[in-house]
Parts: C-alpha cells; sequence; structure tokens
C-alpha cells in the first residue's frame, strides 16, 4: 500500500466515524511543509484539502503508522472545530485555544475509531 492509499482509506473510515463522511477530503504531499499535516477546509462546498510533508513520508518510511493516524485525526478533527473559528480574527490566543479544542476532541474522536478497528 502507498502512503497516499494509506491516508485516503483511514481518512475516509475516520470521516464515518467522526460524521464528517459528506467532505471531500483530498491530500496532496509538499516538499516543505512547517507542521505535519495542514488543512485547507471549505464549508460552503464541503471540500477539504491536507497537506502532509516529509515529515509523514519519515513515518511512513520507518513504520510509524500510529503516529500519522493520531496526527491524520486531528487534521480532520479540524474540519468540526474550523466551522467555529473559520473567518473568526484568529488572535494567538484564539489561536492556540482552537488548536488544544481541536487536539482534545480528535484524542476522544481517535480512541472511537481504534476501538472500531
Ligand atoms: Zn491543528
Amino acid at each position: 500500500m502507498t502512503l497516499q492509499n494509506f491516508l485516503l482509506h483511514h481518512a475516509q473510515r475516520m470521516q464515518y466515524c467522526f460524521v464528517i463522511e459528506h467532505f471531500q477530503v483530498s491530500f496532496l504531499e509538499v516538499r516543505r511543509l512547517g507542521a505535519i499535516f495542514d488543512i485547507l477546509v471549505d464549508y460552503e462546498y464541503l471540500d477539504a484539502v491536507i497537506r502532509y510533508g516529509s515529515q509523514v513520508r519519515k513515518l511512513w518510511d520507518k513504520g510509524d503508522k500510529e503516529e500519522i493516524l493520531g496526527a491524520l485525526a486531528h487534521e480532520l478533527t479540524h474540519i468540526l472545530t474550523g466551522n467555529i473559528t473559520d473567518g473568526l480574527a484568529q488572535t494567538v490566543k484564539l489561536r492556540k485555544r482552537d488548536e488544544q479544542t481541536t487536539e482534545h476532541i480528535s484524542r476522544l474522536l481517535y480512541r472511537l475509531y481504534k476501538e472500531k478497528k
């Protein structure tokens, strides 16, 4: 299985588990990326593009799927939390709280996802 197929496969299953399967999620590998993943969500067209860079590629080569999946769950959770914060003036404080809340919810959802496997 390729990394891209692995990501698509788990994203689809996670979307179902997280009840966000109405979003069209696609992946884009970029060489230089500051974060492990980032996501751009279009709430009007229910479409999201998740970009990943060399960090994910390195984890994949090491066989560290758990780390990739935890981070993927976080990114998909941004689809939920971003619906509240999208379009708001992103102060440093709000961005930090958004990240913390996103991480907390993603851990809950990822725990459910792992139990369903
Ligand atoms: Zn995040």
